[in-house]
């Protein structure tokens, strides 16, 4: 008999799904835990009918959907201190606990796919809408949009009608990420292009990962002046490029490739590292006591710095540790996977439009013939060097943009300019394929064409469930011919890839030599 069922994660195991024990690290008490929280949360959304009872609610749905995001949060307890919230919430409003986990899995497998696809989505919304909560940026329409999709997972739906509903969620999720678009760019300024070293300087340092740029700017208020550097790691990366957050000069470079790299990585840090999102794997005896947790993320026996007062978290714990770690004693030199050096960000949609005469004009001429959009999750697989040579074996005269952490495989290389403009534009985190969007769609004003119609095409690599919003936004807007990998996510199932494929001609990826010539004809 199965201990837990899970397959919302690249690392589902066989392609199928975890049934004894995550392959991301979560034991099976915490992935049926997670479980009965999704049913919880299903239930408060029947209980409500589908809308925002208002009030802790709200926050509690978010939270619990984040929570559950893979490689989040690893924590019996703390899962259970949600769900008893959210049955407390649905308590205040004489509701029913009818919907029950065993439901969550089970039933025709096309249904189960659909309903799953919808579920994984939103819990990478979730996180989006969080952060940008965190930045006291709310939108009601979005909010309330969890307890529709919550509520529509306890229903019989015909495959066009489950169709539909993930399409309209495409939309809300491209809406959500425009909030924390303008949420991250009024606090803290439009991305500027900026170069950031691989190098660590001696002395204390902090590094910080995940995508919470709130956290960040307070670690970098509560470490000024005091000796420490501060180095991103991971999605954290962009956080160079904002006005607001590289005026800091201790906010000094990126420690680390990729994030399935950081139990190799961290064992002989003389460092703290501070997880503010995924993606966190189980740290090893040589390294837990300097791991630090916030915000939905958890880990048995890590510490854990709380929420503040007036949304203020005080990392004096993290700024100890790094006191008495004291760094490394000489300036040390690290490079990314291909061996470079040096990290360029902050090509987000203002820098990128900015420069749109430039890239038209680039287009017209015939020096730039073709965009590929190379994004999406990194992840522990084999197979994902693809992205790596598919930039490598790119023509010269085409452009690299990038977003999320995929962009660890290749964004060490220098492959060229063009006409002032460097091959590869890092956009930003998972989050900025708002960005990405806002150029394509500019473009193809530009040009007047479909986005469709545009020298672009979309080279996408999956790992978690923020992947999945960001794809179901890119169908909802109609967008076709994306090149999907490593592998296909295991909750879709045979008809529903046929309909994905006949609808937006999906192409699970094949090898770079072979897609690129299938691309440039
Ligand atoms: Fe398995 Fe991924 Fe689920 Fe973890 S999140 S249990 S690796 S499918």
């Amino acid at each position: 008999m199965n201990e837990m069922f899970c397959f919302q994660c690249e690392q589902a195991v066989g392609g199928k799904g975890c049934t004894k024990a995550g392959a991301c690290g979560k034991k099976s008490d915490v992935a049926n835990n997670h479980d009965k929280l999704t049913s919880s949360l299903i239930n408060l959304a029947i209980s409500s009918n589908g809308k925002s009872p208002g009030g802790k609610a709200d926050i509690l749905v978010m939270q619990s959907l984040f929570a559950t995001v893979t490689n989040v949060n690893f924590d019996y307890n703390r899962i259970e201190e949600l769900n008893s919230g959210v049955i407390n919430e649905i308590k205040n409003i004489n509701g029913k606990q009818s919907f029950t986990d065993e439901s969550l899995w089970a039933g025709d497998i096309d249904v189960t796919s659909l309903r799953s696809t919808l579920l994984f989505g939103m819990r990478g919304m979730a996180a989006y809408a969080w952060h940008a909560y965190v930045l006291g940026k709310k939108d009601n329409e979005i909010t309330g949009w969890f307890y529709k999709g919550l509520k529509s997972l306890s229903e019989i739906h015909s495959l066009e009608e489950w169709l539909e509903l993930i399409m309209e969620f495409g939309q809300i999720n491209l809406k959500c990420m425009a909030l924390l678009d303008e949420a991250n760019t009024s606090m803290y300024g439009h991305p500027v292009p900026t170069k950031v070293t691989t190098n660590i300087e001696k002395g204390p340092f902090i590094v910080i990962t995940g995508h919470d740029l709130l956290d960040l700017k307070q670690l970098l208020e509560q470490t000024e002046g005091k000796g420490i550097n501060i180095y991103t790691h991971g999605e954290m990366l962009p956080a160079h490029g904002y006005p607001e957050l590289k005026r800091y000069s201790h906010l000094k470079g990126n420690f680390g490739t990729a994030w399935q790299n950081q139990q190799k990585e961290f064992s002989d840090l003389p460092a703290p590292i501070l997880f503010t999102t995924n993606c966190l794997m189980p740290p090893r005896a040589s390294y837990s006591d300097r791991i630090f947790t916030t915000s939905v993320v958890g880990y048995p026996e890590l510490r854990h710095i709380p929420e503040g007062k007036d949304n203020v978290k005080d990392f004096t714990p993290v700024i100890s540790k790094a006191l008495e770690l004291g760094g490394w004693d000489s300036n040390m030199h690290f490079t990314g996977i291909n061996g470079g050096s040096m990290l360029m960000t902050g090509f987000a949609r203002n820098t990128v439009l900015g420069v749109a005469d430039k890239v038209i004009e680039a287009v017209k001429t015939g020096a730039i013939k073709h965009f590929f959009l190379v994004g999406g999750c990194d992840g522990a697989k084999p197979g994902r060097n693809y992205y790596t040579d598919f930039v490598k074996l790119a023509p010269k005269d085409t452009v690299i943009l990038t977003l999320a952490c995929g962009k660890f495989r290749f964004n060490d290389l220098d492959i060229g300019e063009i006409g002032g403009l460097p091959r590869i534009m890092d956009m930003g985190q998972c989050n900025d394929a708002y960005s990405a969007i806002e150029v394509a769609l500019a473009l193809s004003e530009a040009f007047n064409c479909g986005v469709n119609d545009l020298p672009l095409t979309l080279v996408l690599s999956w790992y978690e469930q923020k992947a999945v919003c960001i794809l179901l936004t890119l169908l909802s807007l109609g967008i076709k011919n994306i090149y999907l990998g490593p592998t296909l996510p295991a909750f879709i199932s045979p008809n529903v890839l046929n309909i994905l494929v006949e609808k937006f001609n999906i192409v699970p990826i094949g090898t770079p030599q072979e897609d690129l010539n299938k691309i440039l004809g």
